[in-house]
């Protein structure tokens, strides 16, 4: 009888698994001059991992992947189902989009070039913490074993289940990136959220158009409701968003990418232990009401590095209680039909200075601002909605379901 080799083991002092937004934006911060030695676990293309992704975010056009930005907008439009159209320049903030490849190789050749760091491919079976840190058991292309010894490990791996919550909606959406015969759009201008497309029954849904060239753009339609749409529901709801309401002519779909975000006020535990952490949109960086991710993740990434730098581990929490209890009334709100989506996320952009509500979506406002935002809400089934929600209980999910993407 063959008996399997026993499986071999390193030691580093950070083990980061999973190399999407959350572990790559992490591994990004820890690749510095007197950095810990770290360990990026991501698995071979497989079914473990997700195609590729567009992944946008508000900034003031200076942190340091520059060179892995595709295209930037410094004016964003909202038009309501009226048709009326809302142009902001949220200055000094800029709309940036990153491609999850161009992120990946940025970050690969800087722990390329950082004596410490490395890119393990293989998928992590276990993880679990020890006397004195974590391990993660391993698995590699070849089939062979490997167990990681860490003084801490950042898991980002997506969960299985989704943790019990009172309101548990779904932002789902499918996008192409078209070419159009003729020069459509203004690359001046991303449109955000696009209420002129027909509204479903339940929740809310729009069109998104971030134009790349005047011939080229991504475009997606997207609902926030309980239930996903087929491919073909979604292609639909494209095609007729493209020729009725963007006008677009003739076009060619180069490319499709499709998501689905939980949007729930379910609460994510960030520690699985006193040396494992979970982090990305397993540990609660996803912002309920909006399906936000990316910018949370770099401020709990430099957070992670700066405590580590300065011999401490901590996962601070992405989203401050306040932000959570407000996006926790506005899904409740949303799915039990008291307010009007179109018009509730309309009216922010009437009245809210712009770049408060950017900084407000990503979780980053005084309390003295977010009470004047709350006012430019339908204060009555706000508060309604406000008032039941701490007697419902959070009831686990029926079928589990977390956040994917294909194309
Ligand atoms: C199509 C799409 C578009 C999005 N666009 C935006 C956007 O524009 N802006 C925004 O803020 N948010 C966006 N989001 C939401 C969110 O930012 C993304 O889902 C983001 O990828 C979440 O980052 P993450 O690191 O938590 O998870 P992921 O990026 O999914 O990373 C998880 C990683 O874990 C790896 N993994 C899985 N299992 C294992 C295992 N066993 N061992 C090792 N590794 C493993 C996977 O290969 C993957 O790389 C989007 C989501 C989707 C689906």
């Amino acid at each position: 009888m063959s008996r399997r080799p026993p499986a071999a083991a390193e030691s580093c002092d950070v083990v980061v698994v999973g190399g999407g937004a959350a572990g790559l934006s992490l591994a990004l911060r820890l690749t510095g001059s007197s950095s810990p030695t770290v360990t990026l676990v991501e698995p071979f293309d497989g079914p473990l991992r997700p195609g590729e992704r567009t992944w946008c975010y508000w900034d003031h056009g200076t942190d340091d992947f520059d060179e892995a930005v595709s295209a930037s907008w410094a004016r964003l439009r909202v038009h309501g189902t009226d048709g009326r159209p809302i142009a902001v320049r949220p200055s000094p903030l800029t709309y940036r989009m990153l491609r999850s490849t161009d992120f990946e190789r940025l970050v690969h050749s800087r722990i390329a070039r950082c004596p410490g760091a490395r890119v393990l491919r293989a998928t992590a079976d276990t993880v679990h913490n020890t006397a004195d840190g974590a391990e993660v058991r391993c698995t590699g292309p070849d089939g062979r074993t490997l167990t990681l010894r860490a003084r801490h490990v950042f898991d980002s791996r997506p969960r299985r289940t989704l943790p019990p919550a009172r309101t548990r909606l779904l932002q789902h959406f499918r996008g192409w990136f078209v070419r159009t015969a003729t020069d459509r759009f203004d690359p001046e201008v991303a449109d955000l959220m696009d209420f002129r497309v027909p509204q479903p029954r339940h929740g809310l849904s729009f069109g998104y158009v971030l134009p790349l060239a005047p011939d080229r753009a991504l475009v997606e339609y997207t609902e926030f409701s309980r239930t996903p749409l087929t491919t073909e529901a979604y292609e639909a709801a494209l095609a007729d968003y493209c020729r009725d309401i963007l006008r677009l002519g003739a076009f060619t779909v180069e490319s499709a990418e499709q998501g689905l975000i939980p949007m729930t006020d379910a609460r994510f535990a960030r520690r699985a232990g006193p040396a494992v952490f979970r982090i990305g949109t397993a540990g609660g960086a996803t912002r309920p009401a909006t399906g936000y991710t990316f910018a949370a993740v770099q401020r709990q990434s430099r957070a992670i590095a700066a405590a580590l730098h300065s011999g401490r581990a901590d996962a601070p929490p992405p989203y401050g209680r306040r932000a959570l209890a407000m996006d926790a009334v506005m899904l409740r709100a949303l799915d039990t039909g008291r307010i009007d989506g179109p018009g509730f996320f309309t009216d922010l952009f009437r009245r809210v200075p712009p770049e408060r509500l950017l900084r407000f979506l990503d979780g980053d406002t005084s309390p003295w601002e977010e009470w004047s935002i709350g006012l430019s809400t339908p204060v009555g089934p706000m508060l309604r909605t406000a008032i039941e929600l701490p007697f419902l209980p959070r009831r686990p999910p029926l079928v589990p379901r977390t956040g994917e993407s294909h194309r």
